[in-house]
């Protein structure tokens, strides 16, 4: 059963040492990556069998990580403020 992480700027979740079913074990730098538009897949790179489900932040979990003191929260949200006042959202 994949373990799910519901708010992606929880600390720690990449360095947790996860085991897989069939002996495997390490942490998510060493899984297998798999982009999805609302979550991120972790899967044993043995196996295939997923271990994790990271969920990708809304902005406002952006912001409020950003507002907590969260460097990685304040880089993403500078990215997307800059994409959103270069591309403004007037055409629909
Ligand atoms: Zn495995």
């Amino acid at each position: 059963m994949a373990e799910l992480v519901p708010d992606y700027f929880t600390a720690g979740w990449r360095e947790r040492d996860l085991t897989c079913p069939c002996d495997w074990h390490g942490n998510s730098r060493a899984m297998a990556m798999e982009l999805h538009d609302a979550v991120t897949d972790y899967a044993c790179p043995q196996c295939g069998n997923l271990l994790l489900i990271v969920s990708h932040p809304s902005l406002d979990q952006v912001r409020a990580a950003a507002d907590a003191g969260n460097d990685e929260a304040a880089a993403q949200l500078a990215i997307i403020e800059e994409a959103q006042a270069r591309f403004p959202r007037d055409a629909g």
